[in-house]
């Protein structure tokens, strides 16, 4: 890249190292001409879909709404954080996975459930009847009567 002193359009890269998790790369940089050093940070850019409403209305995928209603689902509930986030994360590879470039809450919306059927059966209830997933109380009961089995 250009170098952001002088405009250079060489610069070489003085060291190089993973940081945090391993999820970013932090590069020391010099420039050829003015010798000046800088620094970047390198991370993948992995694209989230965007998620259709029921209202056929368009909006980005939100991490930190999906964390927030798997977190009120699960409140008061042994499960741990790195249980959740981890969850979270499959449940983004799953929609990547697709290949769509939008997807329906609705799927967004099971796939939690999934997640939350195999964390915690109580927080996926909690979830489920929240979300409206179940046509009517008759269906919701059958749900429960599966998970006592
Ligand atoms: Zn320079």
């Amino acid at each position: 890249m250009h170098c952001p002193f002088c405009a250079a359009v060489d610069t070489k890269v003085i060291d190089s190292r993973l940081v945090g998790d391993g999820s970013q790369v932090r590069r020391r940089r010099q420039c050829l001409m003015c010798s000046e050093r800088f620094t970047t940070f390198e991370v993948a850019e992995l694209v989230m879909q965007r998620v259709i409403k029921s209202s056929e209305v368009r909006e980005p995928f939100d991490e930190n709404k999906l964390r927030l209603g798997m977190l009120k689902a699960l409140e008061k509930r042994p499960v741990s954080a790195d249980d959740v986030e981890n969850a979270i994360n499959r449940i983004k590879s799953q929609l990547r996975a697709m290949g769509e470039r939008e997807v329906p809450t609705k799927l967004v919306g099971n796939l939690v459930m999934e997640a939350l059927k195999k964390l915690d059966k109580v927080a996926y209830i909690r979830f489920a009847s929240v979300y409206h997933s179940f046509e009517d109380i008759r269906e919701f009961g059958e749900e429960i009567a599966r998970l006592q089995d």
